[in-house]
């Protein structure tokens, strides 16, 4: 393979792992909206009600959130923004960084 064939193929490899990024962090980017507009609906439905029943329950959606995340990974899927709900053959620093802060 000549020089510049060489370079394309790289090209296109890197593209292709781009392009993976893109749609783990698109993915990524969904969740998080979904997430925060269920946090939004629930702020919406207690925001006239008890202060305190608004904390224990944002503290609760926080706590399940971070459950259904760690059960992610635990069923060996990225939770990291690297590689959002990709299939995970080994443990992932990134992962295991982001539940610590979470949880
Ligand atoms: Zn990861």
């Amino acid at each position: 393979m000549g020089r510049l064939a060489q370079a394309f193929t790289e090209v296109e490899e890197h593209a292709a792992v781009f392009g993976q990024e893109l749609k783990s962090l698109r993915e990524y980017a969904i969740f998080l909206e979904e997430e925060n507009l269920c946090l939004k609906r629930e702020l919406s439905v207690l925001s006239e009600t008890d202060p305190d029943l608004v904390r224990a329950n944002s503290a609760l959606i926080q706590r399940q959130a971070a459950e259904t995340l760690e059960k992610m990974y635990a069923d060996s899927f990225h939770v990291c923004h690297l590689c959002f709900g990709r299939p995970r053959a080994e443990p992932c620093l990134f992962c295991e960084a982001f539940l610590r802060r979470d949880g």
